[in-house]
């Protein structure tokens, strides 16, 4: 197969950004694997099943149809998502879905699912795959691992300036939170995924910590790009 780049990390990171623009430059597949178990996420919620439920939580993610593209008109925007034919690319995104996923993400069955399509979408290589367990547990044969990490606070302050962009534009009519309630919320889905059983964010012990506080998105971007070319 052609090379894997494995970019992981904590949410805010910049994973999604970065490996977006790696992707195009080095004419690579993207894949987003957090908007899979967002998806999921998504799916429970609508169907009103319990947290705490596994097996009915287990069999919707076994059911679930999902799809992610490229967007149709901006090369440049994240991927559109599609769950069981729905368009749930701005509802994956709000505030009760993200305070949800890192549970429904935390279920061995949901990970066999996902992670089993996602090596399933990435076995030929040639992409750039980004999460929390890529490096460890997806591909722990990638040719390049990067863990992208920054501050809580720096993290905060980007998530905050994210949501006040697209309240202009793509509104899903939430009101922005306040940084420090945003950082809160970073906190609480870094400490879920670091301590779950199955797979947990952590770094790869031969991935390349690249720090992105008070770095350029682009600075970030060439930094993984020449290691890829070297
Ligand atoms: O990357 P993003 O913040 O969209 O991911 C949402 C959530 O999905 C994470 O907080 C984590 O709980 C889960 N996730 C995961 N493994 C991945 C990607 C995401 O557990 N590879």
């Amino acid at each position: 197969r052609k090379p894997i780049i494995a970019i992981d990390g904590p949410a805010g990171a910049g994973k999604s950004t970065v490996a977006k623009l790696v992707a195009q430059e080095l004419g690579l597949l993207y894949l987003d694997t957090g908007a899979m178990y967002r998806g999921i996420a998504w799916v429970v919620q609508t169907a009103n099943v319990a947290l705490t439920d596994d097996r009915a939580i287990a069999e919707l993610a076994r059911q679930a149809d999902i799809d992610l593209r490229p967007h149709a008109t901006d090369a440049k925007q994240l991927l559109q998502v599609f769950v069981n034919g729905v368009d749930v690319t701005t509802a994956i995104r709000s505030k009760d879905v993200t305070s949800k996923v890192s549970a429904i993400a935390a279920q061995p069955m949901v990970r066999e699912i996902l992670v089993s399509q996602q090596q399933a979408l990435g076995k030929s290589g040639g992409i750039v795959m980004e999460g929390r367990d890529i490096g460890t547990h997806v591909f722990p044969d990638a040719e390049i691992k990067v863990f992208l990490t920054a501050s809580v606070q720096e993290r905060a302050k980007r998530r905050h300036a994210e949501l006040v962009a697209q309240s202009m534009g793509l509104s899903n009519g939430e009101p922005v939170e306040d940084i420090t309630v945003i950082a809160e919320a970073i906190q609480t889905r870094d400490d879920l995924d670091t301590t779950r059983t199955v797979s947990p964010l952590r770094k790869a012990d031969d991935a390349i910590t690249v720090d992105t506080d008070g770095r350029s998105i682009n600075d970030v971007v060439t930094v993984i790009v020449d290691l890829y070319i070297a």
